[in-house]
């Protein structure tokens, strides 16, 4: 999964940057709004955190213009708990909010919840067969035995499983599993696919050759 942070005080920015790629999302950072939306234009993000007040362009400003192209869910980060600040951001499109200051592990919930709604998965476990995703503890077992994934294998398994009975393109991997700072060559998919069958069973994902990756319904 991929997220966009949008936050102007760098000690926040990096901390929370910090605390989401320990949970293994690819993180991209942006200081303004006018940053902020340039990237979230350019890039497909799994969901973007979004502060208020933030300089050249605010949150607010920067939601509504979004919202007249896509759908990325976003989290606002507004700086008090007063009602018309978290009603106009909901009214612009935001998908939730939380107050500054707030715990981070309230905001990876939050995003884990929002992510899972958008991909249309209101439960936190993927069962595929006998194989079990569980997206909160990113735990994968197999007929009740635990399988050890690396970080990107389950990062991968997780894409394709919420996207499941539908192709995924080899750019929509490389877009959500890699941030922009990440260097990665895109052949390692191949490598990471073939890890996941190894571990999980040849049948689990087909090829569509010159195209991507499916796991059939
Ligand atoms: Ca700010």
């Amino acid at each position: 999964m991929r997220v966009l942070v949008v936050e102007d005080e760098p000690d926040l920015q990096r901390v929370v940057a910090m605390a989401l790629r320990e949970e293994d999302y690819a993180v991209d950072t942006a200081d303004d709004g006018e940053d902020g939306l340039y990237k979230s234009q350019t890039w497909d993000y799994d969901a973007i955190v979004l502060d208020v007040m933030l300089p050249k362009r605010d949150g607010w400003s920067l939601l509504e213009t979004l919202r007249k192209t896509k759908p990325t869910p976003v989290l606002m980060l507004t700086a008090r708990d007063a009602v018309p600040d978290r009603v106009r951001g909901l009214d612009l499109g935001a998908d939730d909010y939380l107050v500054k200051p707030f715990e981070l592990a309230e905001l990876s919930a939050r995003l884990r919840a929002l992510i899972r709604r958008s991909k249309g998965q209101p439960r936190p476990v993927l069962d595929i067969g006998e194989i079990r995703i569980d997206t909160a503890s990113k735990q994968v077992t197999n007929g009740g035995r635990a399988v050890a994934l690396t970080a990107k294998e389950y990062s991968l398994l997780e894409i394709l499983a919420l996207h499941r009975g539908t192709l995924v393109t080899r750019t929509m991997i490389y877009d959500h599993l890699f941030d922009e700072n990440d260097d990665s060559l895109s052949n390692l998919v191949d490598v990471y696919v073939s890890n996941i069958r190894r571990k999980l069973g040849h049948d689990l994902i087909t090829t569509r050759r010159g195209q991507g990756y499916i796991i059939e319904e």
